[in-house]
């Protein structure tokens, strides 16, 4: 048995709820293995200084906020419960007014086909494919092979 699969059964070997089966190989290790059984000899000797020590009663000020914590109404959704979503909120807006900016800009300089404030919102300013772009001339190159 090795040395972690020991350390990990001194806690259920310290309560005694160390299946039968397990123990003759615990015991078995411990006896040939000074590392280990230097380790459980402390955890022994810890838990008998804990219990010791008695019961242990919490400072009243840590007991006032724990009741408090636990007494507390469910946040209100109005108040807090939104600011998860702020970012995404945030982004929508920020891409929204970058729609409206753009076609107004368009509009303004004459390059866009929108005159009404309800065009502006759509995206019938951005051309598919540019004239430049490369999938303008895939396109072009296709057409041509279709009209051969
Ligand atoms: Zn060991």
């Amino acid at each position: 048995m090795r040395c972690t699969k020991v350390e990990n059964m001194m806690s259920e070997a310290l309560d005694g709820a160390l299946p039968i089966k397990k123990r003759g190989a615990f015991n078995d290790h411990l006896a040939q293995c000074p590392r280990c059984l230097q380790t459980f000899a402390a955890l022994q000797e810890m838990g008998g200084v804990l219990r010791q020590l008695g019961p242990f009663s919490a400072p009243p000020t840590l007991i006032r906020r724990l009741r408090g914590h636990l007494a507390a109404p469910p946040r209100s959704f109005l108040l807090t419960g939104w600011l998860p979503y702020a970012e995404g909120l945030a982004c929508a807006v920020v891409i929204g007014l970058g729609v409206l900016f753009g076609s107004v800009v368009s509009t303004t300089l004459g390059l866009g086909k929108a005159d009404s404030g309800l065009a502006a919102l759509s995206l019938d300013l951005f051309q598919a494919t540019p004239p430049d772009s490369l999938a303008a001339g895939y396109l072009a190159m296709v057409e041509n092979t279709d009209e051969k």
